[in-house]
């Protein structure tokens, strides 16, 4: 199979479009053109294209575009539109999953706009307690959600609440959920054929957050007991089947201090870190999603899953941890140089020489490591991040240098406040503007192809 890459103006030195057989522009962008789904699905069948993989990102969840898809009659690599667009919408899909049987913690309906919501918002809160978690129905990738710990924060957050879904999703639905606290977030790998198989590909553990983002995640969710974590995997393909879920799909649960697990979001695509599941069950995820999205079966059953060994991604995101993980876009990356060897894969799209664009994600590059046991995998990551050298922007690399030896990373001791109890690990050394200097003039003698030891 070939593959066509899209690319919107301020994308146009990405990686991405020279290891594509075919690239196609779509527009100045930014943002708005990879928003467009006409622009797409016009790219699409100028280039015979047969079917669209949306990655993640953008329209990956736009039950439009798997619709427009169908009218075009392309093949959209994901579940059908009708059921990205139910569990695109967290009350939708909390009902859906209430209605199978799947925990959850105690949540509301969407919420009224004013006064009227407010004091359904209160009732709630009488009857279950602060903090709760105030959330737009429609959010995702870590916006639009809000810790709410008492009746003064409600009344001041509820409105600028809907406004901000509004801005962000173009929905100002808005529900309250309670919260879990100091909760693990474990979520599970699905993938499901047309013909009505489901088959899970085991825990991953995404507790490591910055603004309930993920940073790190990890396969398995290692501190889970056997039984545990198996519980946790058959309700997950329980969950998708409730759904009638068709290709690959990731559950989200959030697992309190005493074990107990409750239904969080269905994902409906790939995601970013589906890099841990492939190391440690050996599938391609993205190969099996373009297999069931074609029509064929599920080539193995659940028995056949053997999942073994730990692995870790860490983002490297061009960004300043120490600044409130502030973006670093702009920025011209001075010195490259990726680590490698036995368990070690890189997903990304820069390289050196390459300026970041300001419009996107600052996500670089995807270091996910593969390990036999659980410390052979630290190791080996703590060794790729010595080895890693970025230069130019600032990266997530040094604060993930400390994270790798923080005693409570290592025993597993994290859950998603991890960041705020350990702010030690925001205490490390910088390049310096020596070394910024230094790593430029290296660049140059290299860009000149000279051999950089003798210069
Ligand atoms: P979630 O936090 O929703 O479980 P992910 O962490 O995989 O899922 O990604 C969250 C969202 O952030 C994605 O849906 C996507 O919109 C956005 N995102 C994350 N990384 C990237 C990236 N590298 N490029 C584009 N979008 C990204
Ligand atoms: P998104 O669609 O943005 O990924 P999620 O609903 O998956 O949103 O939540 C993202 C993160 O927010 C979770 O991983 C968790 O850290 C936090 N979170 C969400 N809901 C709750 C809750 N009820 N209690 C505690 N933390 C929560
Ligand atoms: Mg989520």
């Amino acid at each position: 199979m070939e593959a066509v890459g899209i690319y919107e103006s301020p994308d146009s030195e990405s990686r991405h479009i020279r290891i594509a057989n075919e690239a196609v522009w779509i527009g100045d962008g930014p943002r708005r053109d990879y928003l467009n789904i006409e622009k797409v699905i016009r790219a699409a069948r100028r280039s015979g294209a047969i079917a669209i993989h949306p990655g993640y990102g953008f329209l990956a969840e736009n039950p439009l575009l798997a619709k427009a898809c169908d009218e075009a009659g392309l093949i959209f690599i994901g579940p059908s539109s009708d059921v990205i667009e139910k569990l695109g919408n967290k009350v939708m899909a909390r009902k859906i999953m209430a209605e199978a049987g799947i925990p959850m913690v105690p949540g509301t309906e969407n919420l009224p706009a004013g006064d009227e919501g407010l004091r359904a918002a209160k009732a709630f809160a009488s009857q279950h307690g602060y903090p709760l978690m105030l959330k737009a129905t429609a959010g995702g990738g870590g916006r639009g959600i809000r810790r709410i710990e008492n009746e003064k924060e409600l009344r001041e957050q509820y409105a600028i609440a809907r406004q901000e879904a509004k801005a962000a999703f173009n929905d100002d639905s808005v529900y309250l959920e309670k919260v879990v606290v100091e909760p693990k977030h474990v979520e599970v790998q699905i993938i499901a054929d047309k013909y009505g198989k489901t088959v899970h590909l085991g825990t991953r553990d995404c507790s490591i957050q910055r603004r309930n983002q993920k940073l790190v995640e990890i396969a398995p969710a290692f501190h889970l007991s056997p039984e545990l974590a198996d519980e946790i995997c058959r309700t997950a393909v329980k969950a998708a089947k409730a759904a009638n879920y068709t290709n690959a799909g990731t559950v989200e649960f959030l697992l309190d201090k005493d074990n107990r697990y409750y239904f969080m979001e269905i994902n409906t695509r790939l995601q970013v870190e589906h890099t841990v599941t492939e190391m440690i069950a050996g599938i391609d995820i993205v190969r099996t999603q373009i297999k069931v999205a074609l029509g064929r079966e599920l080539l193995f059953d659940q028995d056949d899953v053997q999942l073994r060994g730990h692995a870790i991604e860490m983002r490297i995101n061009a960004e300043d941890p120490k600044n409130n993980f502030m973006p670093e876009g702009g920025k011209t990356i001075t010195v490259y140089q990726s680590p490698g060897g036995y368990g070690v894969r890189l997903d990304g799209f820069c390289y050196q020489g390459f300026t970041i664009p300001e419009e996107y994600d600052s996500l670089l590059v995807k270091l996910t490591v593969f390990g036999w046991t659980w410390n052979e995998t630290v190791d080996r990551l703590r060794r790729c991040l010595t080895n890693f050298v970025i230069t130019g922007p600032k990266t997530t690399i040094p604060f993930y240098l400390n994270l790798v030896n923080d005693p409570d990373f290592r025993g597993g001791n994290f859950n998603t406040s991890y960041l705020d109890t350990h702010q030690h690990l925001f205490d490390y050394e910088e390049y310096t503007s020596e070394v910024n200097k230094l790593a430029r003039l290296i660049a140059e003698i290299h860009n000149q192809g000279k051999n950089i030891y003798a210069a």
